[in-house]
């Protein structure tokens, strides 16, 4: 009778396999179909200066309008189309797109600020990534002072090919930001030989920075490093005004998260643009 539940167990364990890959199939195969069916779309969050309110970069983060599933999650797809390899033209995609959103806001008149891409690993380690973003600069004509790329630690772990792509990178006057930092296998030798612009601050840390003792040490203290290595710090996923109070506190530059405006598509960017140079709207002010 054991061997039986055992059995049927192996089998229901192997339905729930069955089903996960079908799904995966049904995902790759719609995912291949999302990039010529213009299923994908830009949103975008902004960026927010902790002591002025001010809107100073947007990051771009990519949804999938899918026909039958409706929005899928970056971190659902963006994992498969890196197993795939179809992050590659998706990852061009979103830079071009991206860009292209920049010159326009530009061209509109709206004040400059930076644009974050995120890059995925086998992105970064195709050997035509440099030129694809310098074409894609050239193309769309953006200032690339205005450009950022968000890495993580998994895309910088081989120092060794990474240098001289970043080194590339800046040389071009693009920015270089680190991404989910604290996360990854963190090394602080990183940080002195990559040539990074911004630090972001993982969303995990600042969810519990005024619950958790430890937490909050932690983000003083890459606040207070970032600052002596003269690199932005950016605190992500900030949604209450307390963690924006300690976050002040501790001298952080920039944050981004629910408590100043989900990611939203271009045009409601538009209307925080507006209103940032008619300084109507400054984000949550607080106060020390
Ligand atoms: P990420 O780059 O660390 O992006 C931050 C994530 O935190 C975003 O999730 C954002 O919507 C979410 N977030 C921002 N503020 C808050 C907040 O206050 N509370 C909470 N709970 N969440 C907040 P999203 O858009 O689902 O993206 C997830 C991840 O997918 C990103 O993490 C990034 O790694 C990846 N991703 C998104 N877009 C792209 C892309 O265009 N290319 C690549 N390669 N990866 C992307
Ligand atoms: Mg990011
Ligand atoms: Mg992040
Ligand atoms: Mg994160």
């Amino acid at each position: 009778r054991a061997k039986e539940n055992g059995k049927n167990n192996f089998q229901f364990f192997t339905a729930d396999m069955n089903e996960l890959m079908a799904k995966k199939m049904r995902l790759e195969i719609g995912l291949r179909k999302a990039v010529i069916n213009n299923e994908l779309e830009l949103y975008y969050q902004p960026q927010i200066q902790v002591n002025t309110g001010h809107i100073m970069g947007v990051e771009a983060l990519i949804r999938w309008n899918h026909p039958k599933m409706g929005i899928v999650s970056p971190a659902e797809f963006i994992p498969l189309a890196e197993e795939t390899g179809l992050i590659i033209q998706i990852g061009t995609w979103v830079i071009e797109t991206a860009c292209r959103q920049a010159k326009e806001w530009e061209i509109q008149g709206y004040a400059p600020v930076r644009m974050s891409i995120n890059i995925s690993a086998r992105q970064f380690q195709q050997t035509s990534f440099v030129d694809t973003v310098m074409e894609i600069i050239e193309n769309t004509k953006i200032d690339p002072q205005y450009l950022e790329l968000e890495l993580t630690e998994t895309i910088v772990q081989d120092p060794v090919y990474a240098i001289p792509v970043l080194n590339q990178l800046k040389e071009m006057g693009i920015k270089l930001s680190l991404d989910d930092f604290g996360t990854g296998y963190s090394s602080l030798s990183y940080l002195k030989s990559f040539p990074l612009d911004t630090l972001k601050i993982d969303r995990s840390f600042i969810s519990t920075v005024n619950e958790s003792g430890k937490d909050a040490a932690i983000v003083k203290t890459i606040i207070n490093m970032a600052n002596s290595l003269d690199l932005n710090v950016i605190a992500e996923g900030v949604e209450t005004n307390e963690q924006l109070l300690s976050l002040k506190q501790d001298g952080c530059d920039e944050y981004q998260g629910y408590l100043f405006s989900k990611p939203v598509k271009a045009i409601a960017v538009q209307e925080l643009l507006q209103k940032c140079m008619e300084e109507k709207s400054l984000g949550p002010i607080v106060e020390v």
